[in-house]
C-alpha cells in the first residue's frame, strides 16, 4: 500500500460502485429499512449463512421478534428454535442477550454509536460498521472476506489476508475508495463480492471496476487474494445413545460450549442395565467449520417396560417424541436421526 498511502484520487472507484448498485442492488426485504434492530438480525443471519439459504429464516425471525423489546422478553428455547436450520447457534443465544442488554444499558433505544453497538454481546466490528453506517450515517467501511478479496485484487495487493493484521490492513485500504455514503457502499461491497467478484470465477467482464481492476489489467486475477496460512482443522470423535421405547426417547440439553452451545442431543453415557438393549450401532460423518466430526450412535432399544420405568424414574433426562422434538433445537446429524427413526419406526 505504500505507493497509494497519501492518494486521493482512488474515490472514484467508490464512486462507481455506487452508481452500478443504484442500478442492480439486489431487492432484499432489508433493504428498504434503515431500523437498526432489523440490519442487526439481518448482519447476523447472512454472517456464515448464504442469502438465498437464510431469506425465509429472516423473515420468520422478523415476524415472530419484531422488535428489542419482543426478542428480550421471549425465552431462549423459543429463539434457539426461530434459528433452526441456521447452524451457529451461538449467534442466536448472543442476540437474545443483546436484546436484553439494549432494554437494560439503552432504555430498549438501539444505539447509534460504533462504538456502542460493538459493546453489543456477538457484535464485531463488521457488525458494528454495517450498523452505524447504513442506519446512522457513519463513514466507516464495513470490512469482511468481501472486502479482502475485491481489494486484494483492485489494488493486486499481495498482503495475506490470513494475518491478524489483515483487518486494519483492508480497512486502511477501504478509506482510500470509500465515498460519503458508506451505508450504501458497504451494501454494494456485498453484492459486488457475492454476484461478481466471487471467490471462485469471477465474472469480471461484467464489473463495473473492471477498469480500475489492477489484477484484472494484469490478468492475474486468480492470484488474489493471498492466503498463507491454513486453517488446522480438528478431528472429533462423539458418541450416543438413542434410548427409547414406544416412540419416546431420552435427550438432554449440551452443558458443554465447545460445539452446538444449548442444543438437545441424546446421552453420551448409559448404565450398564441398559447396555444389554443395544440394538445396533450407526455411524455418521459430519463436518463443520474447521472440524471432523465422527458420532457413534447406539441404538438402545428398551423392550423391558420395568427397566424403562425403572430407568427414567431415577435420571432428569427429558423424555420426548417425534412430535415433541419438533420443540426443541438438534445438531443436524442428530434430527437427521430423529426423522429416520420416525419413519422407519411408522412402519413397525
Ligand atoms: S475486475 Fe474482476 S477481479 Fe477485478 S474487481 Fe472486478 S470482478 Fe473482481
Amino acid at each position: 500500500m505504500k505507493n497509494i498511502e497519501h492518494d486521493s484520487g482512488f474515490h472514484h472507484i467508490g464512486h462507481k460502485l455506487l452508481d452500478w448498485y443504484g442500478k442492480n442492488a439486489r431487492n432484499l426485504p432489508f433493504r428498504n429499512t434503515k431500523d437498526p434492530y432489523k440490519i442487526w438480525i439481518c448482519e447476523i443471519v447472512f454472517q456464515q449463512t448464504r442469502i438465498t439459504q437464510g431469506l425465509n429464516h429472516y423473515n420468520n425471525f422478523i415476524k415472530r421478534f419484531p422488535d428489542v423489546q419482543t426478542l428480550a422478553t421471549a425465552e431462549e428455547d423459543e429463539v434457539l428454535l426461530y434459528w433452526k436450520g441456521l447452524g451457529y447457534y451461538s449467534r442466536a443465544i448472543n442476540i437474545h442477550k443483546a436484546a436484553q442488554q439494549i432494554i437494560n444499558e439503552y432504555h430498549g433505544v438501539f444505539p447509534s454509536e460504533y462504538e456502542e453497538i460493538l459493546q453489543l454481546k456477538g457484535v464485531g466490528k463488521y457488525t458494528a460498521a454495517a450498523i452505524s453506517s447504513i442506519c446512522f450515517g457513519a463513514k466507516l467501511p464495513a470490512v469482511d472476506g468481501n472486502f479482502y478479496r475485491v481489494l486484494s485484487r483492485i489494488f493486486a495487493d499481495d498482503f495475506d489476508v490470513s494475518t491478524s493484521q489483515a483487518f486494519t490492513y483492508f480497512s486502511q485500504l477501504a478509506h482510500l475508495i470509500l465515498p460519503e455514503n458508506a451505508g450504501d457502499f458497504n451494501q454494494a461491497m456485498m453484492d459486488l463480492g457475492s454476484e461478481i467478484c466471487k471467490p471462485k470465477n469471477p465474472l469480471c467482464p461484467e464489473c463495473p471496476l473492471r477498469e480500475d481492476c489492477l489484477a484484472f489489467s494484469l490478468d492475474r486475477v486468480s492470484e488474489f487474494p493471498v492466503k498463507k496460512k491454513k486453517v488446522k482443522t480438528v478431528d472429533l470423535a462423539l458418541k450416543y445413545y438413542f434410548v427409547h421405547r414406544d416412540g419416546r426417547f431420552l435427550i438432554q440439553q449440551r452443558k458443554d460450549d465447545f460445539i452446538w452451545k444449548k442444543l438437545f442431543e441424546f446421552p453420551s453415557e448409559i448404565p450398564e442395565e441398559l447396555i444389554p438393549f443395544i440394538k445396533s450401532v450407526k455411524m455418521i460423518s459430519h463436518k463443520l467449520t474447521h472440524k471432523n466430526l465422527s458420532i457413534e450412535i447406539f441404538n438402545v432399544e428398551v423392550d423391558s417396560a420395568e427397566v424403562w420405568e425403572d430407568f427414567i424414574g431415577k435420571n432428569e433426562y427429558v423424555i420426548t417424541d417425534f412430535e415433541g422434538s419438533h420443540e426443541k433445537s438438534f445438531p443436524k446429524p442428530l434430527e437427521n436421526y430423529i426423522q429416520n427413526y420416525h419413519t422407519a419406526y411408522r412402519f413397525l
